[in-house]
């Protein structure tokens, strides 16, 4: 009975080779069934999603001694930064994306992938319930189970329309490759259609009225796209409708890029003014049908309503049902992601990661921990300490709280950051004595900044990194579960806490023009950046045919023009 029952739990894993196995000392003697016995069962890992996060832990993987299986509904990864160059036709689709098929396979890591969507996490009972999503036929229909030891939620996120009445019906979405595949075609149609002869004027303006909804990157990056493609061949295909292409950028707060820098954001808006595309700073949606966008203005509360032929709603993201139904089920039910400890395990769960867009670390413990640390080093209560423990203290901080490092780069605290540096090693200074509340009360309203990591590819990138490497060492850890000594008897987890590395973030504006923000305020806007941008993008594919593929659609964009035909 045994036997069958290992035979089944094997089967269920999809190991073959053990199933096989099994099967021959069914037939032998006692002696080898004991033998059989002794193979230990490789853990299995349960791997959710296969965009940046699932890619980047897939290929970092290399310990053979877990299965991993993983799910997804799409079998191939996408390079979403250069989604943006789909939609007019500057790169191709199939140049940015890369079979899962292909990234597995280089690997010696026993790993098999079902091309299906998990729709329910049972964590009492390890299990996770899918739904096969290749054809309408099995949609809706089988459901079936897969057991986990450990299981690694990379779900993403979904687009986020703020139930704002029509978003859904009438506006364009940039977030998977069908959506940038849509965007092209109507792009090219709007075209087609404005040059029909049988319409007015007014008509066709209507139509190659191009309305982006949100000025984060995204929409920035589009509507520049969009108007590069106007310039540089629209002219020259439909001279005839050229005049009457109208480019609105509708943005609810009073800037553009409001993540970047100060410099970067005003430059973009006036090159956008000067472009032509109509910046509409503090605009709110409020509706859109099938004819009309209607907004409303903040502060004054001025309704207006016009006439549109295409919109892109790209306003941010929020949680997937699977993840807003799990979050309900753990208790996390008024958050907006899933919330994480440092290394990356969903609070309460030492056997669940979540990682990418559908998390965030939470910070709440951070700023108590560190009040705490201070309360003690504090001995005579006067609440000042030296330079020198001040020098000491963050250092602690930073070790076990790497996150506070970004803090650190912050400008309200980055006299006190200065003061401490050029102290080093200097006597005299580093016995002066300094303010513990000034000093916390600065990290606090830092804090309240800088609550959650970006919802960027660099991140999830990282921590699929990260959580691979965490699962590399995973037997090390195990047989030295105390771990480094800087953990030892805290009670704290085996393994490094994430660290997440900023490597700075582009925004291409058009023209051949791109604003680049790299690590310590270093602001550059201009070609150059552009040339920067073509060679970090390049170099970040995951594959060298995406590689070839991207650089090959380039340089037939600069020869040839962008592919202007409607499929
Ligand atoms: P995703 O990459 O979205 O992957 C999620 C995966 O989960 C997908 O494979 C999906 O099919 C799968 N999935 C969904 N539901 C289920 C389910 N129920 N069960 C199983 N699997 C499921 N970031 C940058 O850093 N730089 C940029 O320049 C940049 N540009 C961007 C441009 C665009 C147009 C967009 C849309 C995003 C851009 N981002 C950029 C953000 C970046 O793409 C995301 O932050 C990143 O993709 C998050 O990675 P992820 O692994 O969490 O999710």
């Amino acid at each position: 009975g045994s036997l069958i029952a290992y035979a089944e739990a094997n089967a269920f894993n999809g190991s073959k080779g053990h199933i096989a196995h099994a099967d021959a000392v069914a037939s032998n003697d006692d002696r080898r069934i004991a033998s059989s016995e002794q193979v230990p069962k490789k853990k299995k890992v349960v791997l959710l999603g296969t965009g940046w996060g699932g890619m980047s832990f897939l290929k970092s993987l290399n310990n053979t001694n877990f299965e991993v299986q993983v799910v997804s509904p799409r079998n191939f990864f996408v390079f979403t930064p250069l989604l943006p160059s789909v939609t007019c036709g500057k790169v191709e689709a199939r140049s940015i994306v890369e079979p899962i098929r292909n990234i597995i396979r280089k690997k010696n890591v026993n790993i098999s992938y079902s091309e299906a969507e998990c729709v329910k996490i049972d964590p009492n009972n390890k299990k996770i319930y899918c739904r096969a999503t290749i054809d309408s036929h099995s949609k809706g229909e089988e459901v079936f189970a897969v057991d986990y030891d450990y299981l690694i939620i990379a779900v993403g996120a979904q687009v986020n329309t703020f139930n704002t009445p029509g978003v859904m019906e009438n506006c364009h979405f940039l977030k998977e490759i069908d959506d940038a595949q849509k965007i092209r075609k109507n792009v090219i149609d709007s075209f087609e259609k404005a040059s029909l002869p049988n319409l007015s004027d007014e008509e066709r303006k209507k139509i190659l009225h191009f309305v982006v909804v949100g000025g984060g990157p995204t929409g920035v990056e589009f509507a520049a796209e969009l108007h590069d493609f106007v310039n540089e061949d629209v002219v020259k295909l439909y001279p005839n409708v050229q005049d009457l292409v109208k480019i609105t950028l509708l943005e609810a707060t009073d800037h553009i890029l409001n993540m970047f820098d100060k410099r970067i954001t005003n430059f973009a808006e006036q090159k956008f003014g000067r472009d032509g595309i109509d910046v509409k700073l503090g605009s709110m949606v409020t509706g859109i049908n099938e004819n009309e966008i209607s907004t409303k203005v903040r502060g004054n509360g001025e309704k207006t309503s016009t006439p549109y032929g295409m919109a892109l709603w790209s306003t941010g993201i929020g949680p997937r049902p699977l993840i807003k139904e799990f979050m309900k089920q753990i208790g996390q039910g008024n958050r907006r992601a899933l919330a994480t400890d440092e290394w990356l395990r969903v609070e309460g769960f030492g056997n669940i990661y979540a990682l990418g867009d559908c998390a965030t670390v939470n910070q709440r413990k951070v700023m108590e921990d560190i009040s705490e640390i201070f309360r003690k080093a504090d001995k005579d209560n006067s609440g000042t300490l030296t330079v020198k423990e001040f020098q000491e203290i963050i250092d602690d901080i930073c070790e076990r709280y790497p996150q506070v490092e970004l803090y650190l780069q912050n400008k309200q605290v980055r006299n006190m950051v200065d003061l401490l540096k050029e102290a080093k090693g200097d006597a005299a200074k580093e016995s002066m004595e300094l303010n513990i509340e000034e000093f916390k009360s600065a990290l606090s309203e830092v804090d309240s900044q800088m609550k959650n990591l970006p919802a960027t590819a660099q991140v999830a990138n990282q921590q699929g990194a990260y959580l691979a490497k965490c699962f590399n060492r995973m037997e090390e850890c195990e047989k030295n579960p105390e771990g480094p000594p800087r953990f030892r008897g805290t009670g704290r987890h085996r393994f490094h806490p994430f660290r997440y590395r900023h490597l700075g973030q582009f925004a291409p504006l058009g023209g051949e023009q791109t604003a680049a923000q790299l690590p310590g305020d270093w602001v550059s806007i201009g070609h150059s950046e552009q040339w920067l941008w073509y060679s970090v993008y390049a170099s970040k594919q995951v594959s060298w045919r995406t590689r070839a593929l991207v650089v090959s659609d380039w340089i037939r964009r600069f020869i040839f023009g962008r592919d202007t035909s409607g499929i």
